[in-house]
């Protein structure tokens, strides 16, 4: 098998229908190697008559896919998950050259969308309906849960494949077609996504991408053949996209931003909590919707758990993703840079304490690359901009709390709940934590627990408008809806019209 897009072509299409699709070409845009700092390719940005030959091929392709059994389709999820594994490594690549996150980071996420389509093998199961033999003289009723139709999935570009593993398997798998709207920062991915599926069976059109910005965002929200939009990426976006996607009568689930808090108790192992700290703040260079970005140190451990974490973010190997040993790699685009650097400024003057400054690194060999140094503030306080805001790079803030009672409370009080943990030793402390925290996903020991692909991903409050979670049994229940159907044959009636409710007597 000879694949076109294990490499990234120079101009990045759409792919519509089972093939590539060049669009009319009105619009483009730079997508840029952030290492290198430099241009890397241009890519098609959709226009209207694009959206609209996405969303017919995916039209056309609906029926016939959801005629298919479960089990057929399952099949073809399951080829999927071979060839995903057999060219994860390319993948993994292309997310390197265009994200910037290390090479092992890489794969990382591909294992973890990895996770989500070997789930969606099963969900033949979870589609089964539920049956009441006998409800009237001769009557059944059974429900069952049935695809939506045209299903629209538009993602962030932290992770240009796991996010929309999240998303279209579970689409797919649940008889729906898809169009996925990936974030034009790192586009590559999803192509060879496009092509793997294509190679695993997937009927045309089932499968379709659109490369875009707002405009092809926002004419999906409001085309009247998109049943669903599923949405990953930043809070005021995740607001838009919900509320659009409501006033055109359409189902929708929009995960936003975070601000992830890690407490560590008087009690917890100091060295672990501080080993947790600089992976789960500074890997990936903190450009994670679970990054831990605010530690909360209760009692007087604070000073000892600093110390641990600038000794530890001193060996810390920042360069090129592709660099064997680099622990961390650029920011995405130097936009995302100069307004990191911008939180930094603003940190700094509302008197939070600078113990480390990421601002002014250069990796040599890569002086054009949109680095970043591991940056650390304490005595960070509540009403700081760096305390109240999701800054979505590698910047850490210690926040000094007197007990476990403020530690929550001031969680409880922050208007992001994406995830959040606590180091301790004891399980009393454990069990009250995980049971009064205002958060949609609790590590216990744990600083970035990502729920596995059958226990669903989401926030509460700022960080997730909808009623459902992405991926796992909620994610089967957002791309279904449900039917009851109660069945008579006739020859089990004999009594002639009715005219009161029916009663099951
Ligand atoms: P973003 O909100 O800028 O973009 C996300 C998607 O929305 C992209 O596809 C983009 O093209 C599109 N978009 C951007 N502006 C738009 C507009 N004005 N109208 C319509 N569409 C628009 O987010 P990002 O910078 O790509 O990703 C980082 C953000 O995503 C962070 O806030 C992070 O916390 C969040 N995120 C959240 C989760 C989660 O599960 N909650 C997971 C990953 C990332």
């Amino acid at each position: 098998m000879t694949l076109t897009f294990t490499q990234a072509p120079a101009h990045i299409p759409h792919w519509i229908a089972g093939q590539p699709h060049a669009g009319t070409g009105e619009r483009s845009a730079e997508v840029f190697d952030p290492a290198l700092g430099a241009v890397a390719r241009t890519l098609a940005l959709a226009s209207q008559a694009d959206v609209e030959a996405a969303v017919a091929a995916a039209r056309a392709a609906f029926p016939g896919w959801a005629a298919v059994t479960p089990q057929r389709r399952a099949k073809v999820l399951f080829r999927m998950q071979e060839l995903v594994e057999r060219y994860s490594k390319d993948i993994a690549r292309l997310i390197t050259r265009e994200h910037g996150k290390t090479f092992p980071d890489a794969q990382g996420e591909v294992q973890r969308g990895l996770e989500v389509i070997e789930f969606a093998c099963g969900i033949p199961q979870l589609l089964s309906g539920r049956y009441s033999d006998s409800v009237g003289g001769g009557i059944a009723n059974w429900s069952q849960r049935m695809p939506l139709g045209v299903t629209a999935g538009i993602t962030p570009f932290n992770f240009p494949f796991m996010v929309p593993m999240w998303m279209a398997p579970v689409a797919i798998a649940c008889g729906n077609s898809f169009i996925l709207k990936p974030s034009e920062r790192d586009p590559s991915p999803s192509l060879l996504t496009a092509e793997l599926f294509r190679e695993a069976g997937l009927p045309d059109g089932v499968f379709n991408v659109l490369q875009g910005d707002k405009l092809a965002v926002d004419s999906l929200l409001q085309h009247p053949d998109v049943q669903a939009v599923s949405f990953v990426g930043s809070t005021p976006i995740a607001r838009h996209i919900y509320e659009t996607a409501a006033r055109h009568g359409k189902r929708a689930q929009a995960l936003g931003g975070a601000k992830n808090h890690m407490v560590v108790m008087p009690d917890a192992d100091l060295d672990q909590a501080a080993d947790a700290l600089i992976g789960a703040a500074y890997g990936s260079a903190g450009e994670r919707c679970m990054a831990i970005s605010v530690a909360v140190a209760v009692g007087d451990i604070a000073d000892e758990l600093v110390a641990k974490v600038v000794e530890r973010a001193h060996r810390l190997n920042i360069g090129d993703g592709e660099t064997p040993g680099a622990d961390m790699g650029p920011i995405v685009t130097a936009a995302a840079r100069d307004r990191i650097r911008g939180c930094i400024d603003a940190g700094v003057r509302e008197g939070a304490t600078l113990v480390l400054d990421g601002r002014e690194l250069t990796v040599p060999g890569r002086e054009r690359g949109f680095f970043l140094g591991a940056t650390l503030f304490d005595h960070v306080r509540p009403g700081m901009s760096i305390y109240e805001e999701e800054i979505f790079g590698p910047v850490l803030s210690v926040v000094r709390v007197g007990s476990f009672a403020e530690a929550v409370e001031l969680i409880n009080r922050h208007t992001y709940g994406n995830g959040v943990a606590c180091f301790t030793r004891d399980g009393g402390t454990a069990q009250a934590f995980a049971q009064s925290v205002q958060v949609g996903m609790v590590g216990i020991n744990v600083p970035i627990p990502v729920p596995m692909a059958w226990h669903s991903f989401g926030g509460w409050k700022q960080s997730l408008f909808g009623d459902h979670h992405a991926y796992g049994e909620e994610g089967v229940r957002f791309y279904t809806r449900y039917k009851s159907v109660m069945q008579r044959w006739p020859d089990s009636t004999a009594k002639g019209p009715e005219f009161v409710m029916p009663v099951n007597k």
